[in-house]
Protein backbone atom coordinates (compact mmCIF):
# COMPACT_ATOMS: atom_id res chain seq x y z
CA UNK A 1 0.00 0.00 0.00
CA UNK A 2 1.42 3.22 -0.61
CA UNK A 3 2.06 6.19 2.12
CA UNK A 4 -0.66 8.28 0.07
CA UNK A 5 -3.47 5.41 0.34
CA UNK A 6 -2.71 5.20 4.17
CA UNK A 7 -2.88 8.29 4.76
CA UNK A 8 -6.79 7.99 2.74
CA UNK A 9 -7.62 5.19 5.35
CA UNK A 10 -6.18 7.30 8.28
CA UNK A 11 -8.09 10.42 7.15
CA UNK A 12 -11.16 8.48 7.04
CA UNK A 13 -11.17 6.30 9.70
CA UNK A 14 -10.05 10.51 11.61
CA UNK A 15 -13.25 11.47 9.84
CA UNK A 16 -15.18 8.39 11.32
CA UNK A 17 -13.99 8.92 14.53
CA UNK A 18 -14.74 12.85 14.40
CA UNK A 19 -18.28 11.98 13.49
CA UNK A 20 -18.62 9.28 15.67
CA UNK A 21 -17.05 11.15 18.73
CA UNK A 22 -18.79 13.96 17.64
CA UNK A 23 -21.97 12.06 17.44
CA UNK A 24 -21.34 10.85 21.37
CA UNK A 25 -20.42 14.51 22.52
CA UNK A 26 -23.02 15.73 21.22
CA UNK A 27 -25.35 13.70 22.80
CA UNK A 28 -23.94 13.74 26.12
CA UNK A 29 -23.17 17.76 25.82
CA UNK A 30 -21.91 19.45 28.71
CA UNK A 31 -23.24 17.19 31.73
CA UNK A 32 -25.82 19.43 33.96
CA UNK A 33 -24.11 19.05 37.32
CA UNK A 34 -26.14 21.34 38.49
CA UNK A 35 -28.80 19.40 40.73
CA UNK A 36 -26.12 17.18 41.75
CA UNK A 37 -25.58 17.33 45.42
CA UNK A 38 -21.77 18.05 45.52
CA UNK A 39 -19.71 17.40 48.66
CA UNK A 40 -19.47 21.06 50.32
CA UNK A 41 -16.63 22.49 52.36
CA UNK A 42 -17.01 23.00 55.47
CA UNK A 43 -18.12 26.52 55.76
CA UNK A 44 -20.62 26.36 53.91
CA UNK A 45 -22.11 23.74 55.32
CA UNK A 46 -21.81 25.64 58.73
CA UNK A 47 -23.69 28.89 57.04
CA UNK A 48 -26.46 26.33 56.42
CA UNK A 49 -26.46 24.90 59.39
CA UNK A 50 -26.70 28.18 61.45
CA UNK A 51 -29.25 29.24 58.88
CA UNK A 52 -31.89 26.51 59.62
CA UNK A 53 -30.76 27.02 63.38
CA UNK A 54 -32.52 31.24 62.71
CA UNK A 55 -35.29 29.39 61.02
CA UNK A 56 -35.90 26.94 63.74
CA UNK A 57 -35.80 29.83 66.30
CA UNK A 58 -38.55 32.11 64.91
CA UNK A 59 -40.41 29.88 63.28
CA UNK A 60 -44.16 29.87 63.56
CA UNK A 61 -44.86 26.80 61.15
CA UNK A 62 -46.96 24.88 64.16
CA UNK A 63 -48.68 25.55 67.47
CA UNK A 64 -45.88 24.30 68.91
CA UNK A 65 -44.35 27.72 68.58
CA UNK A 66 -47.14 29.19 71.04
CA UNK A 67 -45.41 27.62 74.45
CA UNK A 68 -41.87 27.15 73.80
CA UNK A 69 -39.79 29.29 75.74
CA UNK A 70 -36.34 28.45 73.02
CA UNK A 71 -36.37 26.28 69.74
CA UNK A 72 -34.12 23.73 69.87
CA UNK A 73 -32.52 22.87 66.24
CA UNK A 74 -29.89 20.16 67.50
CA UNK A 75 -26.24 20.59 68.42
CA UNK A 76 -23.05 18.67 67.06
CA UNK A 77 -20.25 18.65 64.44
CA UNK A 78 -20.87 20.29 60.93
CA UNK A 79 -18.93 16.52 59.73
CA UNK A 80 -20.14 13.53 61.76
CA UNK A 81 -20.00 10.44 61.51
CA UNK A 82 -23.49 9.31 63.23
CA UNK A 83 -26.70 11.29 63.63
CA UNK A 84 -29.00 10.82 66.38
CA UNK A 85 -32.96 11.72 66.16
CA UNK A 86 -34.74 12.07 69.19
CA UNK A 87 -38.28 13.21 69.53
CA UNK A 88 -38.65 16.60 70.58
CA UNK A 89 -37.38 18.93 73.41
CA UNK A 90 -38.64 18.19 77.11
CA UNK A 91 -38.81 21.24 80.15
CA UNK A 92 -34.59 21.24 80.43
CA UNK A 93 -34.17 21.34 76.41
CA UNK A 94 -36.97 24.22 76.38
CA UNK A 95 -35.01 26.27 78.89
CA UNK A 96 -31.35 25.71 77.67
CA UNK A 97 -32.08 25.58 73.43
CA UNK A 98 -29.82 22.41 73.69
CA UNK A 99 -31.26 19.40 72.76
CA UNK A 100 -31.26 15.75 75.76
CA UNK A 101 -29.92 17.66 78.39
CA UNK A 102 -31.95 16.30 81.26
CA UNK A 103 -31.79 12.82 82.16
CA UNK A 104 -32.73 10.84 79.07
CA UNK A 105 -30.06 13.32 77.56
CA UNK A 106 -27.63 11.86 80.39
CA UNK A 107 -28.15 8.97 79.93
CA UNK A 108 -28.06 8.99 75.39
CA UNK A 109 -24.82 10.60 76.33
CA UNK A 110 -23.55 7.31 78.46
CA UNK A 111 -25.06 4.93 75.41
CA UNK A 112 -23.10 7.02 72.75
CA UNK A 113 -19.85 7.28 74.18
CA UNK A 114 -20.15 3.01 74.96
CA UNK A 115 -19.72 2.94 71.06
CA UNK A 116 -17.13 6.14 70.86
CA UNK A 117 -19.53 8.92 69.92
CA UNK A 118 -19.90 12.38 71.68
CA UNK A 119 -21.79 15.36 70.33
CA UNK A 120 -18.56 17.35 71.14
CA UNK A 121 -16.70 15.58 68.08
CA UNK A 122 -18.42 12.73 65.64
CA UNK A 123 -22.22 13.12 66.53
CA UNK A 124 -24.88 15.18 65.65
CA UNK A 125 -28.18 15.58 67.54
CA UNK A 126 -31.55 16.58 66.65
CA UNK A 127 -34.84 15.72 67.36
CA UNK A 128 -38.13 14.95 65.31
CA UNK A 129 -39.71 18.42 66.58
CA UNK A 130 -37.74 21.09 66.88
CA UNK A 131 -40.16 23.07 70.04
CA UNK A 132 -41.20 21.30 73.50
CA UNK A 133 -45.04 19.88 73.18
CA UNK A 134 -46.75 21.28 76.44
CA UNK A 135 -46.42 18.65 78.96
CA UNK A 136 -44.50 16.55 76.90
CA UNK A 137 -46.93 15.06 74.86
CA UNK A 138 -46.59 13.18 71.69
CA UNK A 139 -46.12 15.53 68.64
CA UNK A 140 -48.95 15.14 66.59
CA UNK A 141 -48.84 14.00 63.01
CA UNK A 142 -48.99 17.89 61.48
CA UNK A 143 -46.16 19.11 64.14
CA UNK A 144 -44.12 16.75 62.99
CA UNK A 145 -45.05 17.11 59.25
CA UNK A 146 -44.52 20.82 59.65
CA UNK A 147 -40.99 20.45 61.52
CA UNK A 148 -39.83 17.53 59.39
CA UNK A 149 -38.39 19.82 56.33
CA UNK A 150 -35.96 21.09 58.94
CA UNK A 151 -34.40 17.97 60.10
CA UNK A 152 -34.61 16.59 56.09
CA UNK A 153 -32.16 19.76 55.32
CA UNK A 154 -30.04 19.04 58.48
CA UNK A 155 -28.95 15.18 57.15
CA UNK A 156 -29.06 16.84 53.59
CA UNK A 157 -26.32 19.53 55.40
CA UNK A 158 -24.37 16.54 57.54
CA UNK A 159 -24.49 13.74 55.58
CA UNK A 160 -23.72 11.04 58.46
CA UNK A 161 -22.70 7.57 57.82
CA UNK A 162 -25.73 6.54 59.45
CA UNK A 163 -28.73 8.05 61.48
CA UNK A 164 -29.96 6.42 64.90
CA UNK A 165 -33.97 6.65 65.60
CA UNK A 166 -34.59 7.16 69.70
CA UNK A 167 -38.13 6.27 69.54
CA UNK A 168 -40.91 5.58 67.93
CA UNK A 169 -41.65 9.19 67.35
CA UNK A 170 -38.34 9.76 65.16
CA UNK A 171 -38.50 6.41 63.89
CA UNK A 172 -41.89 7.26 62.27
CA UNK A 173 -41.14 10.88 61.48
CA UNK A 174 -38.28 9.79 58.86
CA UNK A 175 -39.77 6.26 57.90
CA UNK A 176 -43.48 7.28 57.85
CA UNK A 177 -45.88 4.36 58.99
CA UNK A 178 -46.90 3.14 62.20
CA UNK A 179 -45.29 0.54 63.20
CA UNK A 180 -43.77 0.84 67.27
CA UNK A 181 -39.56 0.63 68.13
CA UNK A 182 -40.61 -2.72 69.22
CA UNK A 183 -41.28 -3.86 65.06
CA UNK A 184 -38.91 -1.52 63.55
CA UNK A 185 -35.73 -2.28 65.84
CA UNK A 186 -32.96 -5.09 64.93
CA UNK A 187 -33.05 -4.48 60.72
CA UNK A 188 -31.08 -1.59 58.89
CA UNK A 189 -33.29 0.69 57.51
CA UNK A 190 -32.95 4.01 55.33
CA UNK A 191 -34.20 7.40 55.03
CA UNK A 192 -33.33 8.61 51.41
CA UNK A 193 -30.01 6.49 51.15
CA UNK A 194 -28.56 7.09 54.51
CA UNK A 195 -28.43 4.05 56.65
CA UNK A 196 -30.72 4.08 59.44
CA UNK A 197 -31.08 2.10 62.35
CA UNK A 198 -34.21 2.23 65.39
CA UNK A 199 -33.50 1.83 68.57
CA UNK A 200 -35.36 2.72 72.39
CA UNK A 201 -35.57 5.92 73.24
CA UNK A 202 -33.07 6.60 76.35
CA UNK A 203 -36.30 7.55 78.57
CA UNK A 204 -38.13 4.42 77.53
CA UNK A 205 -34.72 3.13 79.26
CA UNK A 206 -35.00 5.30 82.28
CA UNK A 207 -38.59 3.86 82.83
CA UNK A 208 -38.13 -0.06 82.01
CA UNK A 209 -34.71 -1.47 82.36
CA UNK A 210 -35.65 -4.73 80.59
CA UNK A 211 -34.92 -2.46 77.15
CA UNK A 212 -31.61 -2.05 78.42
CA UNK A 213 -30.17 -5.10 76.75
CA UNK A 214 -31.83 -4.34 73.32
CA UNK A 215 -30.51 -0.98 73.23
CA UNK A 216 -27.22 -2.15 73.68
CA UNK A 217 -27.71 -4.99 70.79
CA UNK A 218 -28.71 -2.33 68.47
CA UNK A 219 -25.93 -0.26 69.52
CA UNK A 220 -23.62 -2.72 69.14
CA UNK A 221 -25.21 -2.91 65.30
CA UNK A 222 -24.80 0.40 64.99
CA UNK A 223 -20.77 0.46 66.10
CA UNK A 224 -20.69 -2.17 63.42
CA UNK A 225 -21.71 -0.59 60.85
CA UNK A 226 -19.94 3.23 61.42
CA UNK A 227 -16.62 0.79 61.74
CA UNK A 228 -17.51 -0.87 58.35
CA UNK A 229 -18.26 2.63 56.93
CA UNK A 230 -14.32 3.27 56.85
N1 LIG B 1 -36.08 13.72 74.63
C1 LIG B 1 -35.96 13.89 73.29
O1 LIG B 1 -36.50 13.14 72.51
N2 LIG B 1 -35.22 14.90 72.87
C2 LIG B 1 -34.58 15.74 73.68
O2 LIG B 1 -33.92 16.63 73.19
C3 LIG B 1 -34.73 15.54 75.06
C4 LIG B 1 -35.48 14.52 75.52
FE1 LIG C 1 -41.55 25.38 63.66
FE2 LIG C 1 -40.84 22.89 64.24
FE3 LIG C 1 -41.15 24.64 66.19
FE4 LIG C 1 -43.27 23.74 64.87
S1 LIG C 1 -41.89 22.53 66.16
S2 LIG C 1 -42.86 25.88 65.40
S3 LIG C 1 -42.45 23.51 62.79
S4 LIG C 1 -39.60 24.72 64.57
Amino acid sequence: MRAEERGEIWKGLGVLEDWLSGGIRRERQVPDFSSVPQAMDLESVEEGLAAIAREVESCRACRLCEKRKRAVPGQGPARPLAMVVGEGPGAEEDESGLPFVGPAGQLLDKMLSSIGLDRGSNCFIANAVKCRPPQNRDPATDEREACLPYLRRQIALLRPRAILCAGRVAAQSLLGGAEGVGKLRGTWRSFEGTPLLVTYHPSALLRDESYKRPAWEDLKMFRERLAASG
